[in-house]
């Protein structure tokens, strides 16, 4: 009898999990349903945006064109107020060599053996992309000298460098070759 009453009692929990198991397949199967029918309102979402765009894309427009116009403005009036420009100077090239600097070179007979160091005439190391040699008389030394666009200073001198001339500095002696004699608008940055 107990047996009996027991093997019922299983049965009935076993009736009671695929019950269960049948439910969760049904849910599982609304889900996957939900899930395939959901294409169709973001489809239908996709119509909308046609009919606001031209909405969204007014304010856009004049949004941009209002602070383009603002940034425009700001930047180019001091950078002009800035800049002085001194007209056209013939610019040529040098390097530290001895075809270059004669005497001041440190590859000069003079200074070999010597603890020499070459240095521009303000006192700093040359370096390609800053120095130009100058006319102390035209352009004072430390001044900002734009170039092409390109801040050079004015912190060395020489024999040739006089009047409307600048001499900018390159690491090597085919680099200043290269550049050879050109005719420049100068510009300095004024304060
Ligand atoms: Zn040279």
């Amino acid at each position: 009898m107990r047996s009996e009453a027991a093997r019922r009692r299983t049965m009935a929990r076993i009736r009671l999990i695929k019950t269960q198991w049948v439910i969760i397949g049904i849910l599982l199967l609304a889900l996957v349903i939900s899930l395939a029918t959901r294409p169709s309102p973001s489809a239908a979402s996709q119509e909308p945006p046609e009919t606001s765009a031209p909405v969204v894309a007014a304010p856009e427009v004049t949004g941009p064109a209002e602070t383009e116009l603002d940034v425009a403005e700001e930047p180019t009036a001091p950078e002009e107020s800035e800049l002085i420009q001194l007209g056209s100077f013939k610019t040529t090239a040098y390097c530290t060599c001895v075809k270059c600097c004669g005497i001041w070179s440190s590859e000069h007979p003079s200074r070999i053996g010597t603890d020499y160091v070459q240095k521009t005439a303000t006192g700093t190391i040359p370096t390609e992309g800053r120095t130009i040699a100058v006319d102390p008389d035209v352009i004072p030394f430390g001044t900002v000298v734009i170039i092409d666009g390109h801040e050079y200073i004015a912190e060395d001198t020489g024999s040739a460098v006089v009047g409307n001339t600048i001499d900018i500095y390159f690491a090597s002696h085919d680099a200043a070759l290269q550049y050879g004699v050109q005719t420049k608008t100068i510009y300095i940055k004024g304060e």
